[in-house]
């Protein structure tokens, strides 16, 4: 069997938090790959020097591996392509930037930032407000196009900052399939000459796409939609550096957008709207900011994929809860969407209740725990067996646990006698403490009993049950929420049973 030849790229730049739109990508790299049976890349775009933050490639690293889709290789896990680093692989772009020079499809530009702006004030107008370094304004500018040979190498040799800029043809057609959008179009003469060659030696982020794509073998490349407008200067670079054959099939991915639809979602949009956007917990290291994450948010890394592969795709059945073996086999880029996807916090919050729901307690247990102990409530292993099976159903993120387990531990601080007040009165007093009395003799403590003698006295005191559990699930619990109060009392034991009811009968009298 011959190997496949698939094999993807995640991109990323280390520059802060991993945003849900790059998880996304990263998804659909890992789906295309496994379903494929190809290699899933990790490369880090770390050209950009004055954005590069310490600490965010391991944690681009530690996000894919939580939500299962680690890559095959990456600078964590060296492959026959590596560097992954682009910064490590400095040396290799050069010569491409030469050789297009010498091709006569680049050159070099000496233009200080001062004659940059001196050239925008020039040409700006009405038709033209922010005029770009291209066909029309190149020929008037500092560069080796108007520069006569030897002046360029004493330039050169005196250590003038320059960078190199790809010569774009004027009024061309640049035409290429992507797999989401078919044919795409455009003209050069909307883009303009871009920097190749940065003046600290970095390649910018156009020559390294291809330069790297082209070594690393990349068959098909998935990246963010706002990367299309740059996509006839690639499909030039790969023609003009010969690789035209090789190119890698593209799949520009919609974006992901604000909840109202109104543009691309943003890490602002989660902080003002209370939502996570990241995949984990990201601390700035300059600044020391935290932003919260999906996992610290009590995600499961099943529901979250599972949300992230509906943003933008879907199978066409209708149905919504896929686990990532599912999502491998059913993935396909015809189904994915042309148009963007808003985000809703309510259904990935749905997504994760209905994994939750699914999830069987040997999952749970170490992540409830886990939380658990964080918010100092320390539970046996056995107790939560039992006790995880019946409040998961009531719970959207796993912090929810919190307040669905604490009282099978700790008696409530918090107990809402406003939903009690009002309909509470002396007989209802009277049923509570001469229940109580009845619950100390009980022998046999278990549900069934607790409930025949609730019924039994309920029905002595000429009181509906009904009326009587509102206020019995307030005294146990706290709150209006929790499983069958029976089985509360039974879990919690007599002694907790009975000293909760007097506590609020005590509270009730004042
Ligand atoms: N470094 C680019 C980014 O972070 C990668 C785009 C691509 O995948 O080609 O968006």
């Amino acid at each position: 069997m011959t190997a496949s030849t698939t094999r993807v790229r995640f991109a990323p730049s280390p520059t802060g938090g991993l945003h849900l739109g790059g998880v996304r990508t990263a998804l659909f790299n890992y789906l295309f790959a496994h379903k494929n049976k190809g290699q899933f890349i990790l490369r880090i775009e770390d050209t950009d020097q004055g954005r590069f933050v310490p600490g965010a490639e391991q944690y681009i690293i530690n996000c894919l591996d939580w939500c299962g889709i680690s890559p095959d290789e990456g600078p964590h896990k060296e492959g026959a392509y590596g560097p992954y680093r682009q910064s490590e692989r400095k040396s290799s772009y050069r010569k491409y930037a030469e050789q297009l020079i010498e091709q006569g499809h680049a050159y070099y530009a000496f233009d200080t930032p001062e004659d940059l702006e001196k050239m925008r004030e020039a040409f700006r107008s009405d038709a033209n407000p922010s005029p770009q370094y291209d066909s029309k304004v190149r020929m008037q500018m500092n560069n080796s196009l108007i520069l006569h040979g030897e002046k360029v190498a004493e330039l050169i040799n005196q250590g003038t900052p320059y960078v190199v800029r790809i010569k774009m043809p004027a009024s061309t057609e640049v035409t290429f399939q992507d797999m989401i959008r078919g044919e795409i179009t455009f003209n050069t003469d909307q883009v303009d000459d871009k920097v190749l060659l940065k003046a600290d030696g970095m390649p910018t982020y156009h020559l390294a796409v291809v330069v790297d794509d082209h070594e690393m073998k990349i068959s098909h490349a998935f990246r963010g939609e706002e990367w299309l407008p740059s996509a006839p200067v690639h499909v030039l670079l790969w023609d003009y550096l010969g690789w035209k054959d090789q190119m890698p099939e593209w799949a520009h991915l919609p974006l992901i957008l604000k909840p109202d639809g109104q543009g691309k979602l943003s890490k602002r949009d989660g902080d003002r709207l209370g939502f996570p956007v990241f995949a984990m917990d990201w601390q700035d290291p300059k600044s020391n900011e935290l932003t919260k994450g999906f996992k610290e948010m009590g995600f499961l890394p099943e529901a979250f994929i599972n949300m992230l592969a509906m943003l933008g795709w879907n199978d066409g059945s209708g149905e919504e809860i896929f686990n990532l073996e599912q999502l491998i086999e059913r993935f396909s880029i015809e189904r994915i969407h042309k148009g963007g996807a808003k985000f809703d916090f309510e259904k990935a919050k749905w997504f994760n209740q209905e994994w939750i729901k699914r999830s069987d307690t040997a999952r749970l247990l170490p992540l409830v725990q886990e939380i658990l102990v964080k918010n100092n409530i320390h539970a046996s292993e056995e107790a939560l067996t039992d006790i995880i099976p019946m409040v998961k159903e009531r719970c959207q993120l796993l912090n929810d646990f919190v307040a669905q387990v604490s009282y099978f531990f700790n008696d409530p601080v918090q107990i809402d006698l406003a939903s009690v007040q009002p309909k509470w009165d002396e007989k209802k007093k009277l049923f509570f403490e001469g229940w109580t009395t009845t619950l100390e003799q009980i022998e046999t403590w278990d549900a069934t009993a607790i409930e025949n003698t609730f019924k039994e006295a309920a029905a002595l005191a000429q009181i509906k049950p009904g009326e009587l559990q509102l206020p019995l699930r307030i005294m146990l619990v706290g709150a209006k929420f929790g499983p069958t109060v029976f089985d509360i009392a039974f879990r919690i034991g007599k002694e907790a049973t009975t000293r909760r009811i007097g506590h609020c009968l005590t509270l009730l009298a004042q």
